[in-house]
C-alpha cells in the first residue's frame, strides 16, 4: 500500500514538474515574439525617419524600445533558470553549461563550482520584496532562519 501511494505522489509531483516547465517554456517563446514585433516597431521607425526625415524624436522612442526588449530578455533569462532548477540543473559558473545541480567540477571546462551562496541573498531578496507565494510566508520565513544558522556556522 505504501509503495503504491509512493507512486502515486511521486507521479503528481512529475506531473506538476511537467505543467510548470510548459508553462515556462510557453512564456520564453511568448517573450520571444514580443521581442520580435518590438524589434519590427523599431526597424519601422528608424526606415520612417529615413523616408520622411521629419524632425520626430527617434531617441526617445528607441529607448523606449529597447528597454522593452531588456524587461523581456531578462524574464527570459529567469524563465530559462527556473527550468532548469526544476530539472536539477545549474549553469556552470565560468563557461554558463548546462550541469548538475550538485557537481563540484564543470565536466565542459573544469571550472570547480561554489556552493550556491546566492540561494540566501536569492530567498532573502525575495522576502523583501514581497515575492513570496501566498501562504508561503511562514515556510520562506523558515528557510531563511535555516540558511542564517547554517551561514553562522560557517563563519566560526
Ligand atoms: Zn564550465
Amino acid at each position: 500500500m505504501g509503495f503504491l501511494s509512493d507512486l502515486g505522489k511521486k507521479t503528481s509531483e512529475t506531473t506538476g514538474k511537467i505543467a510548470k516547465e510548459t508553462k515556462l517554456k510557453l512564456k520564453i517563446n511568448d517573450n520571444k515574439g514580443k521581442i520580435e514585433d518590438v524589434y519590427e516597431e523599431i526597424g519601422k521607425k528608424v526606415y520612417e525617419k529615413h523616408v520622411r526625415e521629419e524632425n520626430i524624436d527617434i531617441k526617445t522612442d528607441l529607448a523606449e524600445q529597447c528597454s522593452k526588449i531588456d524587461e523581456l530578455s531578462k524574464e527570459i533569462e529567469d524563465a530559462k533558470l527556473e527550468i532548469l532548477k526544476l530539472n536539477q540543473k545549474k549553469l556552470c559558473s565560468k563557461c554558463s553549461a548546462e550541469i548538475e545541480k550538485g557537481a563540484t567540477f564543470c565536466p565542459k571546462c573544469g571550472e570547480k563550482q561554489t556552493e550556491e551562496p546566492t540561494v540566501k541573498e536569492e530567498a532573502l531578496e525575495k522576502l523583501e520584496n514581497g515575492e513570496v507565494a501566498p501562504g508561503k510566508e511562514q515556510e520562506a520565513q523558515e528557510v531563511i532562519e535555516d540558511l542564517k544558522e547554517e551561514t553562522k556556522n560557517d563563519g566560526e
